[in-house]
């Protein structure tokens, strides 16, 4: 299990995080999510002991993370850290030999991986004659040709067409299934949302939310009721505890203060008899993010 335990760094007297604690458990993704410049790759860093927290410990299964645990750690960096102009083989025989895995071992996996990500013809290719979605897959493979038993994700998905999100997807939870414990940093909050179990917000290096995704929409209170049918906007509105009415092209969606005020809103709907769709949805965790991040900067 990785714990971060009231984790801080500055850099000289800029703190850009801020006491911060989470613990990722074996088989668990958890997403490190924030707006630029909170703090995420900063503690991508500290959890490679690339650089110390000024405060505050990580650990692996109880150790502080040094050589011997960072060879158990696969790492996707946000500026993509590949050696151009080596071949995608080469490339790798130099990654896993860092990792301290022989030959042999490395180029069986990478035949499987190259295999898995549908780029077997590239191997003996000069990594700078690839297309960007396949210079990725070759980070992606990069980082997980040690076999890691925490794989630390820095944005991705980004630069990838929608197949190949599809691919990184099951490939990622392929790696849960097996055990792997993942963290994943994303601005894509419709990504994070689809797999990741755990959380934390972080708004200039402090969290301003975390805990597992069902337990935070369970306790946002803010809700949606979503209307198919002939209602008004303007008596809407006037509904005890309704804040918000949007019509959309097939639906009106009425933001209430939360679940108490439903049954306000469906009173209103008896007295109408033309309802063909009456449901309360769930936020998405785009509105929590928006909300929360929202909320730490005062708006
Ligand atoms: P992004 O989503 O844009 O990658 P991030 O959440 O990963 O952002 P960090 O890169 O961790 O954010 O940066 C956090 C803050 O620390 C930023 O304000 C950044 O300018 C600052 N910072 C990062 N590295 C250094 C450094 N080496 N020296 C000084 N300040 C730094």
């Amino acid at each position: 299990m990785l714990k971060v335990d009231g984790v801080t760094k500055y850099y000289d007297d800029f703190k850009a995080v801020d006491n911060l604690t989470f613990d990722v458990k074996k088989g668990e993704i958890f997403g490190l999510l924030g707006v630029n410049g909170a703090g995420k790759t900063t503690t991508f860093r500290m959890i490679m002991n690339l650089i110390s927290p000024s405060k505050g410990k990580i650990t692996w299964n109880g150790k502080k993370i040094d050589y011997d645990i960072t060879d158990k750690i696969g790492f996707l960096t946000e500026e993509r850290s590949l050696l151009t102009k080596l071949t995608v083989k080469e490339q790798m025989l130099f990654y896993g030999a860092l990792k301290s895995l022989d030959e042999q071992t490395i180029l069986k996996r990478l035949d499987k991986l190259l295999k898995r990500f549908e780029i077997e013809e590239y191997k003996e290719r000069k990594i700078n004659t690839l297309s960007k979605g396949n210079q990725q897959k070759v980070q992606f493979i990069s980082a997980i040709i040690n076999e890691p038993e925490l794989l630390i994700l820095d944005e991705p998905f980004s630069g990838l067409d929608p197949i190949n999100i599809e691919l990184f997807k099951s490939v990622i939870l392929e790696l849960k299934e097996k055990g792997t414990s993942i963290i994943f940093s994303s601005h894509r909050m419709d990504h994070v949302e689809l797999f990741c179990e755990k959380l934390v917000i972080l708004v200039k290096g402090k969290s301003v939310l975390e805990g597992y995704l069902k337990d935070i929409k369970k306790d946002y209170k803010i809700k949606k009721v979503i209307i198919e049918g002939n209602v008004k906007i303007n008596e809407l509105k006037k509904i005890d505890g309704v804040t918000n009415v949007i019509k959309t092209a097939s639906f009106y969606e009425v933001t209430i203060k939360d679940e108490s005020y439903y049954k306000n809103v469906f009173n209103y709907l008896k007295t109408k008899d033309n309802i063909t769709k009456f449901s309360l949805q769930e936020p998405s965790l785009e509105e929590i993010f928006v909300s929360k991040v929202g909320e730490a900067y005062g708006k």
